[in-house]
């Protein structure tokens, strides 16, 4: 199956949380296959633009991933905007670092939530798609070093700890990415003679 994205961490997670009976490849070793321009106003519109994009160059499964995270304080931002909320060329800290200065002025209003829309698709179709959602609140400060993205700013509901403090193995139970890939392996239970 062909992991419609060029970031490394996604595919690690994707690759565990799947589990051995899937054999996984990501963009990274297909340059053939070009930049998306993720211009949707939902998760879904963006997974699906970059799940079509691909599978119209690749024989098989393809998944696509558009999560980011949506702080209720703000309205909801930065959401679809997650990578590139400090500008277009923005790394992870520069995000964080917006985020928290955001956050300065909303005192103790700090829930959030980490979206993930996946999309299954093949040969320029869509599938399936799948939810999944982690709720939680921003911390003070960053904590931790593991993960990606915002996992420094974000502990989940009922954990003392960042997504950055935890290992791989624990947010993997727990992400809105493990939620969106349990309902996938449902789907494939009930779908692929081969899985089962
Ligand atoms: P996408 O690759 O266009 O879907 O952008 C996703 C962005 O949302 C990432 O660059 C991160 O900033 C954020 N994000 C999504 N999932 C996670 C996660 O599991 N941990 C931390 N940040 C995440």
């Amino acid at each position: 199956m062909l992991i419609a994205t060029r970031n490394a961490h996604k595919t690690r997670e994707f690759t565990e949380m799947l589990g051995a009976g899937f054999a996984v490849e990501d963009l990274r070793a297909h340059p053939e296959i070009g930049e998306v321009i993720e211009d949707g106003m939902t998760f879904l519109e963006n997974a699906r633009l970059k799940a079509l994009a691909a599978s119209r160059h690749w024989r098989g499964l393809v998944l696509a991933d558009d999560s980011g995270l949506e702080v209720e304080s703000l309205g909801g931002a930065p959401g679809v905007y997650s990578a590139r909320y400090a500008g277009a060329e923005a790394g992870d800290g520069e995000n964080r670092r917006k985020l928290l200065a955001a956050m300065a002025s909303q005192g103790d209003s700090r829930r959030a939530r980490f979206c993930c829309v996946l999309v299954l698709a093949e040969a320029g179709e869509t599938i399936a798609t799948f939810e999944g959602t982690a709720e939680g609140t921003i911390v003070h400060a960053e904590r931790g070093e593991a993960g990606f993205g915002y996992d420094r700013l974000f502990q989940p509901d009922g954990c003392e700890k960042t997504f950055a403090e935890l290992f791989a193995s624990e947010k993997n139970v727990i992400s809105h990415r493990a939620a969106a890939v349990a309902k996938l392996l449902t789907y494939f239970q009930a779908t692929l003679p081969e899985y089962k």
